[in-house]
C-alpha cells in the first residue's frame, strides 16, 4: 500500500469508505454502532485532531516569516491588492452562478417542509451583523485569539508583526526572522508526518459520513440539493480551470492532480481550516509556489475566500424565499448578492458555518427569523454532503488564486 501515490491511497479509502458506511449503515438500519465502527470512526476523528494541533503554530509562523520576507511597505500592497481582487472576483464569480441556477430551475417552488423539522431552531445560533465581522479580526488579546482558535484574529496579529519585523532594526530583525522560519519549518514538517496517515483518516471520515447521514429528507430538497450541487461542479470543472489556465498557462490537470490530497481532506472534514496544512504542503511541495506568497494568500483565504460558501448562501436564501413563497425584486437580489459576499467571508473554515450564516443574508432581506429557521433546520439535516462539496471548492479557489498570484509575482511553478 506504501508504495501507491499518496493521492492514490486517499481516493481509495474514500471508495472503501463509501462502501464501508453503506455496509454500516444497512447494518445498524441508520443508528450505526459497534466496536469495529468506532475504531474506524475514530481514525477520522485522531487525524482531525491533529490536524487542528498544528493549524495555530503553523499559520502564525507561516504568516510572521512570509510577510517578513516579502518586506512591508510596496511589494505587500501589491500582493495584498492582488489577493483582495481574487478573493471577491472568485466569490462573486461563483454568486452569479448561484443565482443564475436557483433562478432557472426554482428548486424552491412549491415545496412544502411543514413536518419535517425534527430540531429546535432556538438551538441555532445567530451570526452578528457584517460590521462585527470586520470589526472581530482584531483580537483583544493575540494569545487568547490563539488559544480560541479565532483565526482571523491571529492572521491580523501575525501581518501585524511580520510589517514591525521590516522596520526594526537590521541585526534585530535577521535574528528574529531566523526564529519564525526554522519554526515554520519544524511545523512544516510536522504536517507532512500527519499527511502520511490521510488515507486512514478519510477512510473513517467517509465511513462515518456515509453511515450516519440519513437519506428521507433528502427528497424532500433533492431539487435544492441538486441546485447547489450543480453550481458547484460548474464553478469547481469550468470556471475556476478556466481562470488558471488563462492567468498562467499551465494545463489546470496537473493542478488538480497536485492537490488531489487538499482536495480529499476538504471533501472529507468539511473544514478549510483542518485542511489549510494540507492545502499549503500541496501548494508549495507540489506546485512550487513560494512561502512568500502561499503564506500570505492561502491561510487568509481560508476564512475570507470561501466560494463555495458564497455559491452557497445565495441560493440558499432563494430557496427559502421561494419556499416561502416571497417574490424577490431586483434590489432584493442584489442585497442578496452582496450578504453572501460578506456572509462567506464572515463564516469560519469549519463545518456547517456557511448555513448559520444564512442568516445574515435573510435578516438583510427582510425575511422573519422564526419561518427561516423551520426551513433552515430541515437545510440542517441535509447540509453534510453539500458542506463537504463547498469546502472542496473553497480550497480549490484557495489554491488557484495562490498560484496565479506567484505567477504573476514571476514565480517558476512545476518545474519538477
Ligand atoms: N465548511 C466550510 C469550510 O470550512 C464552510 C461552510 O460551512 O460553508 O470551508
Amino acid at each position: 500500500m506504501l508504495k501507491i501515490k499518496l493521492h492514490w491511497q486517499i481516493l481509495i479509502a474514500m471508495a472503501v469508505g463509501t462502501c464501508l458506511g453503506l455496509i454500516f449503515q444497512n447494518m445498524y438500519q441508520g443508528d450505526p454502532h459497534g466496536s469495529i465502527f468506532s475504531i474506524i470512526t475514530s481514525l477520522g476523528t485522531i487525524f482531525v485532531r491533529l490536524l487542528k494541533m498544528v493549524i495555530v503554530p503553523l499559520i502564525f509562523t507561516s504568516i510572521v516569516s512570509g510577510v517578513s520576507g516579502i518586506g512591508g511597505g510596496k511589494s505587500l500592497g501589491r500582493m495584498g491588492m492582488k489577493t483582495f481582487f481574487y478573493y471577491l472576483t472568485t466569490s462573486l464569480f461563483a454568486i452569479l452562478i448561484g443565482l443564475s441556477l436557483t433562478n432557472i430551475i426554482q428548486p424552491g417552488t412549491g415545496v412544502n417542509l411543514a413536518g419535517t423539522d425534527t430540531f429546535n431552531p432556538e438551538n441555532l445560533q445567530k451570526p452578528g451583523s457584517p460590521a462585527d465581522i470586520l470589526i472581530r479580526m482584531i483580537p483583544l488579546n493575540p494569545f487568547q485569539a490563539a488559544s480560541s482558535g479565532d483565526m482571523l484574529g491571529i492572521i491580523f496579529f501575525a501581518i501585524f508583526l511580520g510589517v514591525g519585523l521590516t522596520r526594526i532594526d537590521e541585526e534585530n530583525s535577521q535574528r528574529l526572522k531566523k526564529i519564525f522560519s526554522a519554526s515554520f519549518e519544524v511545523m512544516m514538517n510536522l504536517t507532512q508526518i500527519i499527511i502520511k496517515i490521510a488515507p486512514l483518516g478519510v477512510l473513517g471520515l467517509i465511513t462515518k459520513a456515509v453511515a450516519t447521514s440519513g437519506f428521507t429528507l433528502f427528497s424532500a430538497v433533492g431539487q435544492y440539493m441538486l441546485t447547489i450541487a450543480g453550481g458547484l461542479t460548474i464553478h469547481l470543472l469550468v470556471v475556476l480551470p478556466l481562470l488558471f489556465y488563462f492567468l498562467t498557462g499551465i494545463n489546470p490537470k496537473q493542478h488538480f492532480s497536485a492537490m488531489v490530497s487538499a482536495l480529499a481532506t476538504a471533501f472529507s472534514t468539511s473544514s478549510s481550516n483542518a485542511t489549510l496544512p494540507v492545502t499549503m504542503r500541496c501548494v508549495e511541495e507540489n506546485a512550487g509556489v513560494s512561502n512568500k506568497v502561499s503564506s500570505f494568500v492561502l491561510p487568509m483565504g481560508a476564512t475570507v475566500n470561501m466560494d463555495g460558501t458564497a455559491l452557497y448562501e445565495c441560493a440558499g436564501v432563494l430557496f427559502i424565499g421561494q419556499v416561502l413563497g416571497i417574490e424577490l425584486s431586483m434590489a432584493n437580489q442584489l442585497t442578496i448578492v452582496i450578504t453572501a459576499l460578506l456572509a462567506s467571508i464572515g463564516a469560519a473554515g469549519i463545518p456547517s458555518a456557511g448555513l448559520v450564516m444564512i442568516f445574515i443574508v435573510t435578516q438583510a432581506v427582510g425575511f422573519q427569523d422564526a419561518d427561516v429557521a423551520l426551513i433552515i433546520g430541515t437545510m440542517l439535516a441535509v447540509d453534510r454532503p453539500l458542506d463537504m462539496m463547498r469546502t472542496m471548492v473553497n480550497i480549490f479557489s484557495d489554491s488557484v488564486g495562490t498560484t496565479i498570484i506567484a505567477h504573476s509575482e514571476g514565480e517558476k511553478l512545476y518545474q519538477h
